[in-house]
């Protein structure tokens, strides 16, 4: 429009007020000035005709404007408010289609779909890619609310939102316990984000196993190390401190050497008549081991998660709180269970047959090699590392022995 005033190719403006004109008065002022260099003065509106060459015919558009601008502002504060206000009591908004597992009415379950949600997450949460549940719900004619197929977006949108677990969200985040009821619990909905907004973590899983997860000690303030990769991704253990851990942040060493050196240590123990003494003590306890330390591990796992998901703003800290607290119960739990509990089962062949357990070593799988290290090695206290000391230093590690 502007470029047609001033090309010539219009001399005239009606406009229905005053403040369709322009949004902002600074715009205003831009036209005032075009509209005094080409001598327009012919600017006419429902509410009343402006000569904008004139002094007096400028004053009263700015008045307008301003007044305008006032109004525009002040409805969209109350329409902003009244948005607040709707989603902190929980109550549900309006439009858009209606939300799978609930009826039109956006509060009545709809038991039929809401026995679907529970099931995807479940399954999600065991693990299952959303990709191949979506593909399974498409395969079995299970349809969208829209009667449409699942894509993995439309799948992984629904089983993240606050609203199958009867949350209120407002702008992402959540601020109330929704007026309808869940399908699901607040918990595993927050493990959901977790877990969706961290889709690697899952898939590489195995990748991200650690030997000695809760075997290593930080001897400056005594707390367990946690796997934390270096950002290339190179395997390292960590004093972890920050959103959801208590350690002191100081002590890091490279997984690869500990590890090799505990394992060392570990078959030249496994020789030793003490060993075979503390088995036959202990051995009718061994076989629950396992199943406790992946109770542990998978705990863990889902303790990071949740506060990576955090740190990235992708769960609020009410969520991220309320999800951790069952979490940290049965890791305690689990690390109680295992302390009781021998590892030793699994070493009862290879006591006095260092050279077979060698030979053995690698074939075994991570959790089973866990179990014969924690059967041999109660904890490894980690010193600091040396300054400019780059090559591994086996004078930082100093392995407690279980007695
Ligand atoms: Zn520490």
């Amino acid at each position: 429009m502007l470029a047609d005033l001033e090309a010539g190719t219009i001399n005239g403006l009606l406009v229905y007020d005053l403040d369709r004109l322009h949004r902002q008065p600074s715009e205003l002022e831009t036209f005032i000035d075009l509209c005094a260099e080409l001598g327009l003065t012919n600017v006419a509106s429902v509410s009343g005709d402006i000569d904008l060459t004139t002094a007096d015919g400028q004053f009263q558009a700015r008045i307008l404007g301003a007044v305008a601008k006032k109004e525009s502002d002040d409805k969209s504060r109350r329409i902003r408010r009244k948005h607040l206000e709707i989603a902190a009591e929980g109550r549900v908004s309006g439009g858009g289609s209606r939300p799978y597992g609930y009826e039109p009415d956006k509060v009545t379950i709809r038991p039929a779909e809401a026995a679907v949600v529970a099931e995807c997450a479940k399954r999600l949460l065991a693990g299952e890619p959303v990709r191949s549940i979506a593909q399974d719900l498409n395969d079995r004619d299970t349809p969208t609310s829209t009667g449409g197929k699942w894509s993995p977006q439309s799948l992984r949108r629904m089983l993240a939102s606050p609203r199958i677990s009867g949350q209120r969200a407002h702008h992402g985040e959540i601020v109330a316990t929704a007026a309808w009821p869940g399908i699901i619990s607040p918990e595993d909905g927050a493990r959901i984000r977790a877990l969706l907004a961290n889709p690697e973590r899952r898939t590489n899983k195995a990748a991200r196993r650690y030997l000695l997860g809760g075997l290593l000690v930080c001897s400056h303030c005594g707390e367990r190390l946690v796997a934390r990769p270096r950002t290339g991704g190179k395997r390292r253990y960590a004093c972890a401190r920050g959103v959801g851990f208590s350690g002191c942040g100081k002590t890091y060493i490279n997984a690869e050497e500990v590890e090799q050196f505990v394992t060392e240590a570990v078959l030249h123990r496994v020789d030793s008549r003490d060993l075979q003494r503390a088995m036959e003590r202990r051995q009718q306890q061994a076989p629950e081991a396992e199943r406790w330390w992946k109770e542990a591990e998978t705990a863990q796992e889902q303790l990071e998660e949740l506060a990576a998901a955090y740190g990235q703003r992708e769960i609020t800290i009410g969520e991220w709180k309320a999800a951790r607290k069952p979490i940290e119960q049965r890791l305690s739990a689990a690390r109680k269970q295992l302390a009781k509990v021998t590892h030793g089962g699994l070493l009862d062949s290879y006591v006095g047959h260092s050279d077979r357990l060698r030979a053995d070593w690698d074939s075994l799988d991570l959790s089973q090699q866990h179990a014969l290290v924690a059967a041999v090695i109660d904890s490894v206290r980690v010193g600091p590392a040396r300054k400019g000391y780059n090559r591994f230093d086996e004078s930082r590690l100093e392995p407690v022995l279980r007695p």
